[in-house]
């Protein structure tokens, strides 16, 4: 249940609750959703007018398994499997194809397949351009297939979790401290006393309580006027030069994977963004980077100092508890965030 948005009257918050859970993006609407099922009682705090209004609602949805460490692919093969069969309208089996320049590279993603039980297949550079001519002069050295990748569709997503949810947008929380049986949370909107904070605040994961912040990393998308095939898998190229397209309606939708440090509220597409995907392009893509732009956008990915979400009990205060810093992968992951938060809490 969504309250707040032009279509509702604000209403009272309630002055106890369970658990209170600052922001309505991925984080905090997936751990609402698994303690709804757990029968937990909970709120979803939303400074916006609307759900998704930063990372959440702009990501590029690629439902890639097979990240960067294992910590992080425990949790995108959980969320995948969870996206697959009780997500599954928010959910499209593409495959996805990794590809690399470098073939040490290759054996390490590999091993970490093996180890998550992911099946795929190694496959050579001429298989790679079957499904994309288009990037005929990026140095692939080999590609990894994973067959059970797909594509999210992201408001679909977010709106599952809402379905499940007590969502009040429009509400700020200014400040949380110890208070009461937990803590108290001042809001625009008035004070609640919980047993728990969930601060999934995204890259603002922090402010409330007083916590140095995450570093938030600003990168652009686009929607290029280039046909696409739909049951293509997205490609993701990670090497020197990094690079993801994916069919979008018919079109491609693509980054070059820039990563510019800055402020949490800087999510505005900048020439400079698009300027850096046409020199990827050019190099990687030739042709591509004439074709007209359909749509752009920008947003943060938040990184803990140490790359690792920020998921569960707070060390020092017991009624604080982080689902935060999800970087680049918590549209997939985001189903597990949901599990490892709700366990917990203890729910
Ligand atoms: C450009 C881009 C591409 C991406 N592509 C992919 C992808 O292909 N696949 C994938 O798996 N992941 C992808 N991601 C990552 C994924 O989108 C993020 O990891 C995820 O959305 C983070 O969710 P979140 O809930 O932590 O943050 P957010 O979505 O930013 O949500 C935080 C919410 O908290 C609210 N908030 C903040 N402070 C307060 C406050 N004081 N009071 C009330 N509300 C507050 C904000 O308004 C916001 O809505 C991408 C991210 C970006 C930016």
């Amino acid at each position: 249940m969504v309250n707040g948005s032009a279509c509702y009257k604000a209403r009272m918050l309630p002055a106890r609750i369970d658990v209170a859970i600052i922001g309505g993006g991925f984080a905090g609407c997936a751990t609402a959703w698994a303690l709804a099922r757990r029968g937990v009682q909970a709120i979803v705090l939303e400074r916006e007018a609307e759900l998704g209004r930063f990372a959440s609602g702009r990501g590029a949805g690629l439902g890639r398994q097979l990240a960067e460490d294992d910590a992080t692919t425990a949790l995108t093969v959980r969320g995948a499997a969870v996206l697959r069969s009780e997500l599954s309208s928010a959910w499209t089996p593409s495959g996805g194809l990794l590809t690399f320049d470098e073939p040490s590279r290759v054996q390490a993603y590999v091993a970490r397949a093996e180890r998550h039980g992911l099946a795929i297949d190694v496959v050579d550079r001429a298989r790679v351009l079957t499904q994309w001519p288009e990037v005929r002069s990026l140095p692939i050295a080999a590609g990894i297939l994973i067959p059970s990748d797909g594509v999210i569709e992201i408001h679909e997503l977010l709106a599952l979790y809402a379905a499940r949810a007590t969502v009040e947008l429009g509400v700020a929380v200014e400040r949380v401290e110890p208070g009461g049986s937990g803590a108290q949370v001042t809001t625009s909107r008035g004070v609640i006393e919980a047993r728990f904070v969930v601060d999934a605040a995204g890259a603002w994961a922090g402010a409330a309580s007083g916590d140095p912040p995450l570093d938030a990393f600003k990168r652009h998308l686009f929607v290029i006027e280039a046909a696409s095939r739909d049951d293509t898998p997205y490609l993701w190229h990670l090497g020197n030069e990094e690079l993801y397209l994916r069919a979008a309606d018919g079109l491609i939708l693509t980054s070059a994977c820039d990563a510019t440090h800055g402020a949490a509220c800087d999510a505005e597409a900048d020439p400079e963004g698009l300027r850096g995907l046409r020199e990827v392009l050019a190099r990687s893509a030739p042709g591509l980077e004439r074709a007209g732009i359909r749509k752009q956008w920008a947003c943060q990915r938040s990184f803990t100092p140490d790359r690792q979400m920020r998921l569960g009990r707070d060390p020092r205060r017991p009624w604080l508890v982080w689902a935060a810093g999800l970087g680049g992968h918590g549209a997939t992951a985001s189903p597990a965030v949901g599990e490892v938060v709700a366990d917990a809490i203890g729910a």
